[in-house]
């Protein structure tokens, strides 16, 4: 056995026809940059999501980044969210000239553990930044509370938890501002780069609309100072014939969760949770173990790919040195970097695949 951790080629020959039917449309039309299936596809993207407004832009990381800077953030004003995310979480608050500030992480979920926020609030605090970390929906009635409580805005990170529900509410419709990415192996999925900016706010919508586009409202027009983030005509037509999938293909990860769930019974090994009031996208299957070094190097001599999602918190990253923060700040997250495993899990996986990984892990 040979088992990669993401085979993206599975997925594309599944849908061949429809991908390349609809990357030829575009090619033929001559129209590449903000034209109709940029439009269409943010209609049916917040449709699917359930909100207002959606804004096609140029990557999660440029999501997370223009969203910040629709909420009217100044220098050295603080934003706070949690240390064990893909490090453009943080990527697009330093852009922003804001400042990050570290929360913990709730023991079951890996997500943001609200009863950590209220202490750190200051009166630079303008933001929240929860994610839904490997497809968890964090717990975002309290963070929310917190949030109307000192009149500051919640953007979630749901570049991992496309389909994800937080109590029957599409993750990233919950709180003011939703970040999506479209990186080619999350759930879904462009080939190239792309993301997205869900809200319900008019005022945000609009800013972000003009912030995507050089600031500009009418052509050569520029009401603000913009930037050049969009997503393009070709991502966006990959993307609505795979939006149709999403649906099922989560469901597929789903059942590839539960097999794991049921599966794996090695004392050795602790499995992730689901939450009673979520619905899991399992974008990630992450497992705990005291010696997980020892584990992968098992499973990759066994011919088995396994990642570490992270393997270092970002206060302890060497671009963030001068924020100086020592070690100890965020003990869980810091504790669970040298313990995850993230197993493969994607629609694509076959069942004989999924009964050997377990049968590995078992064995170890
Ligand atoms: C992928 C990801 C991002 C960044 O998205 P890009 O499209 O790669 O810029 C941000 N946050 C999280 C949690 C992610 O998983």
């Amino acid at each position: 056995m040979n088992i990669r951790f993401g085979d993206l080629s599975r997925q594309y020959k599944s849908i061949k026809k429809e991908i390349d039917s609809a990357v030829a449309d575009v090619l033929d039309s001559g129209w590449f940059v903000l034209g109709k299936n940029v439009e269409l596809f943010e209609r049916k993207f917040a449709e699917y999501c359930s909100c207002k407004y959606a804004v096609g832009v140029g990557s999660g990381t440029e999501a997370l980044h223009l969203s910040i800077l629709s909420c009217n953030i100044e220098n050295n004003d603080e934003i706070i969210t949690v240390p064990n995310t893909a490090v453009p979480t943080v990527s697009a608050v330093s852009f922003a000239n804001a400042i990050p500030v570290f929360v913990d992480i709730n023991e079951q979920t890996f997500t943001m553990d609200p009863s950590k926020i209220e202490s750190r609030i200051t009166r630079r605090t303008k933001a929240i930044i929860p994610v839904h970390l490997f497809g968890h929906p964090a717990d975002m009635d309290p963070i929310i509370k917190i949030a109307k409580k000192y009149n500051i805005k919640v953007i979630e990170d749901a570049c991992q938890s496309h389909g994800s529900l937080y109590k029957s509410i599409k993750t990233g419709t919950i709180g003011d501002i939703g970040c999506f990415s479209f990186y080619p192996s999350k759930n879904l999925g462009c080939f190239g780069d792309g993301g997205m900016v869900v809200t319900n706010n008019k005022k945000i919508y609009e800013k972000i609309k003009l912030l995507r586009n050089y600031g500009q409202k009418k052509r050569y027009y520029h009401s603000i100072k913009g930037f050049n983030s969009r997503l393009d005509e070709i991502q966006a037509a990959v993307l609505l014939v795979k939006l149709r999938k999403l649906d099922e293909w989560n469901d597929m990860r789903r059942k590839i969760a539960k097999s794991y769930n049921d599966g794996i019974a090695n004392p050795l090994i602790i499995k992730p949770i689901e939450n009673k009031y979520t619905r899991h996208n399992y974008h990630l299957y992450v497992i705990r173990t005291k010696n997980r070094d020892r584990l992968r190097k098992y499973m990759k001599d066994k011919g088995i790919e396994t990642l570490i999602h992270y393997p270092l918190p970002i206060y302890l990253q060497e671009a963030y040195k001068f924020l100086n923060i020592r070690k100890g700040r965020c003990p869980v997250a810091e504790m669970y970097s040298n313990e995850i495993v993230s197993l493969p899990i994607y629609p694509e996986l076959k069942m004989n695949e999924i009964r050997y990984i377990i049968d590995v892990i078992n064995k170890y």
